[in-house]
Order: C-alpha cells, then structure tokens, then sequence
C-alpha cells in the first residue's frame, strides 16, 4: 500500500513537472517573440561575413516535428540558421489510432494531421523549410535527398527516423500519401468485415488492440490471438499482462501463447504455427515488432548501431560517436534506454536536442540530458470499442485502472489541436508543393 502511494505521488510530481515544462516553454516562446517582435515581419539575411546554416531534421513524427517547432520557437529570426524539416509523409501520421480505425469506418481521414500548423506565430517559422521527400544518404557535412537528389548540407542534423521502416497497416500506414493512405485502411476494413475467421499475429499493443477492437465490431467472427511469448504485453507489468488477457477472453478472441506463425501464406484458409498446430485464417493481421530506421546512419557510424539496432546516443542525446558532435538522435531510433519507446519519451527526447542544438548555437556545450523515467511509459490500452486499461509501472510495483472510452475516435481531436490543426479541417497542400513555409 505504502509503496502504490508513493508512485501516485511520483505520478503527481510527473504531471506538475510537465505542466510547468509546457507553462514555462510557452513564456519563454513568447518573451523571444516579443524580444524579436520589430523583425517579424522582414526576411533577415545573415551578416555579410556569415554563411546561412542549416539544422536539418531527418523525419518528421512526434520527435522530430516537435524538435523543429522548439527550434523555431527559440532560434533568433536573424537569418543565422534556417530548420530544414525532411519528411516523406504527406501528413503527420498518428500511430495511435491506425489499429482502430482499420476496425471501425469512416474516420480514416483523422489519423492524418495536415503539417505546418505546429510553427504557426513562432518567432522564427519563417526559417523553417518543409522538404516532403526522404534522405538516401547521410554523410558528415550534408544529405542527399532521394527523390530530387539535392545535397542538403547541414551544421546540425536530428535524426529522428524512428521505427517504422517497412512496417504496414495496423502498426504503419505503409504509404507516404494520405490519398492512399485512407484507401488502404479503407482496404483492411473491408478484408475484416467479410472475413470470418481473423488471425492477428502479435500481442504487443498494436496485435492486443486490434484483435480487441475486431470482436467487439464483429461478436460472430472467430478472432485468434497468436503471440510468441508466454502472456501478452510481455514488456509491460504483470498487471497489465493479466488485464489485456482478461479483456480478450472476455470478449471472446482466443488466445494463442508462445506460438509462431512461419510462413504468412494460408493453405485452403489454414495458417500452419510452427509446432504444427493449424488454426483457420480467411484473413491475417501481422502486429510483430517493428525496426528501427538506423540504416542510413549505419552506412555512415556503423560502430555507434546497438545490437537492437538503434543509434547509440550520449545522455545529451549527441550520437555516441566523438567524430560527430553535431549529430543528434531522438525518438523510437535512438538507444536511450527506454524501456518501451513511446510518442511521450520521443517528444521528451526532442527536447532535449533541441536545447542542446540552441545552447550550441550560442557557442554553448550541449548540457541537457535525457534520462528514462518510469512516468514516460504509462499506457492507455484499449480492451474492445467502450473499454481500456491505464497501467503505471515504476519497476517494482504497479497501478492498473479500468476506464470507458468515450469516443470512437480515441484521442484524435485532442491530437490535432496539440498540433494547432483545427479538427478535422485540411485544406492540405496540393500534392508535390509541400513547401508550407517561405522557400528561402
Ligand atoms: C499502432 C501504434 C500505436 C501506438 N500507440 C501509442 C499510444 O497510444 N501512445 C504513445 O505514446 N505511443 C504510441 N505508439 C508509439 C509511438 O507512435 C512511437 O513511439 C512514436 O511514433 C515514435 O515517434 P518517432 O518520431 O521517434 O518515430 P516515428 O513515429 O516512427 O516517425 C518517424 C518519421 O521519420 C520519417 N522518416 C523515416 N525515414 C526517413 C528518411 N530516410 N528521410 C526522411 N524521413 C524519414 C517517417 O516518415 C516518419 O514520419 C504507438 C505506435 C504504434 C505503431
């Protein structure tokens, strides 16, 4: 008892803590703004003597989208350093919503936040340049782009390409368009509703949702859980191992532990696990893990990848390599310790290097360092289309609550008001000019 009291006490002084984050980068935002408030308005060139310089953002999700807005937020409008923001994506894409929405109809459009909102009234959201394309190579001075070839040269470079690479629909949407992208979870809609029998492979929390979210739309269909280890979201506390479980079973999908699935191909509607055991399948769901997108880095440190893959990174978040101080990386691709990598230890990791990043500007050493708390991987797990589990951990003892959803749509509008996007408006950009900012 003594020791649940003292993690809600932690959880208090996490939400404070927080709080006052939020409240003070809003004051500081704005004091720069008003610091700066007579040069708003013109586009200031660097001093003769200067060179412009870019700080050049590799992805553009919850890290490094939040990275950019703290960097246009507090780098001074003198035309010193411009923020060039590099994202495939035609829109933000919010993760949390995919498993549902490949459920449930007719709100596909809102897992796409329409991009640029995020620097609107910042002091220096005019140095921002969106770039919609991909890096294909990084070297230490500059990136190529694939899709125009331009060598992009950089003085700083986030790297925040997270963990999605390849992944499709339920974890990732699987294409860089929005047009496509709604088209496809349109797509899995529809294999789910005329399937009868769906497998679900995975029971991390994309797998758990999914499989949840099924049976509660459809109680006649026969849902099959298959998850490798021995309890579903087996990385999370065994309260919350024991509550997905029992919300499955409740619901009725059946769950299969420590089981494989070898090959994705069914036969006559069979899917064959690897003891030999064979469950029917019309259709099936892969949720496994996913990689993170280090690759590119790899080419370029490839003694700073971590055995899992990730980059290697110094508690400031600067890559673990000494010959590149300028190189930061953030969110689901860097190796920070985290136990389970999520949308708040991104954003908390872009802050981070963005402070870093504005310290080093002024000719300062980077002296903010993340360090992984228990509070950042508290998760909100849906249990079904009305229920869901808040599970808080801190290593040793944990805290489980039993919530109603409230809507359909999860947390989408609140996602894209955080974003400054008025829901669920997009008066998106016609395709191929994504350069939402001045081209300068
Ligand atoms: C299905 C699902 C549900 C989730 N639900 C939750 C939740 O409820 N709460 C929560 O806190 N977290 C949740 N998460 C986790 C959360 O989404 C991730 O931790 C978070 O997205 C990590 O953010 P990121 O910016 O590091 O990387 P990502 O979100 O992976 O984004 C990386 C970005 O980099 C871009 N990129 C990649 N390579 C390149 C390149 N070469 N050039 C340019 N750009 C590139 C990609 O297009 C992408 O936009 C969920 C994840 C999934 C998959």
């Amino acid at each position: 008892m003594f020791e649940k009291k003292i993690l809600f006490a932690g959880l208090i002084a996490y939400a404070v803590s927080i709080y006052w984050d939020m409240l003070s980068r809003s004051l500081s935002a704005r004091l720069t703004r008003f610091r700066y408030r007579k040069h708003l308005n013109e586009l200031a060139k660097p001093h003769a003597d200067e060179q412009q310089r870019n700080i050049v953002i590799i992805g553009a999700a919850f890290a490094g989208y939040h990275a950019a807005r703290l960097l246009a937020a507090s780098l001074p409008p003198d035309g010193r350093y411009k923020i060039v923001v590099v994202e495939p994506n035609s829109h933000f894409n919010f993760t949390w919503v995919l498993p549902r929405f490949c459920v449930v109809e007719g709100h596909e459009h809102k897992a796409f936040i329409p991009y640029g909102h995020y620097f609107k009234g910042l002091v220096s959201e005019k140095y921002v340049r969106w770039v919609r394309d991909s890096v294909a190579s990084m070297g230490r001075s500059s990136v190529r782009l694939r899709d125009s070839g331009e060598e992009v040269p950089y003085e700083y470079l986030i790297i925040a390409t997270g963990s999605g690479q390849g992944a499709q629909l339920p974890s990732r949407v699987g294409s860089e368009d929005k047009a496509e992208g709604t088209k496809l979870l349109r797509g899995v809609q529809s294999r789910i509703a005329s399937a009868k029998k769906v497998v679900v492979v995975g029971g991390g929390a994309a797998g758990v949702e999914l499989a949840a979210d099924t049976k509660a739309k459809y109680p006649e269909k026969t849902i099959v859980l298959v998850h490798s280890r021995q309890a579903v979201m087996h990385r999370f506390g065994k309260e919350l191992q024991e509550a997905a479980l029992n919300g499955l079973e409740e619901l009725g999908v059946e769950v299969i532990l420590g089981e494989r699935v070898m090959d994705e191909e069914t036969e006559n509607g069979v899917l064959t696990l690897a003891s030999g055991r064979k469950v029917d399948c019309d259709y099936m769901l892969n949720c496994t893990g996913q990689q993170p997108a280090s690759g590119l880095f790899a080419e370029l440190s490839p003694n700073t990848i971590s055995e899992t893959g990730h980059i290697r990174v110094k508690p400031t978040l600067q890559v673990a390599d000494d010959s590149l101080p300028n190189v930061y990386a953030c969110g689901d691709v860097a190796h920070t310790g985290t136990q389970n990598p999520n949308a708040r230890s991104a954003t908390k990791q872009a802050m981070v290097a963005a402070d870093n990043i504005i310290l080093a500007v002024q000719g300062k050493q980077p002296r903010h360092v993340y360090k992984p708390y228990w509070a950042d991987g508290i998760i909100q797990l849906t249990l079904g289309l009305v229920k869901s589990v808040i599970h808080y951990h801190d290593g040793k003892t944990g805290l489980l609550f039993t919530t109603k959803e409230e809507g359909v749509d999860l947390m989408a509008e609140r996602a894209w008001t955080n974003m400054g996007a008025e829901p669920f408006v997009d008066g998106s950009e016609p395709e191929g000019s994504m350069d939402i900012m001045l081209k300068n």
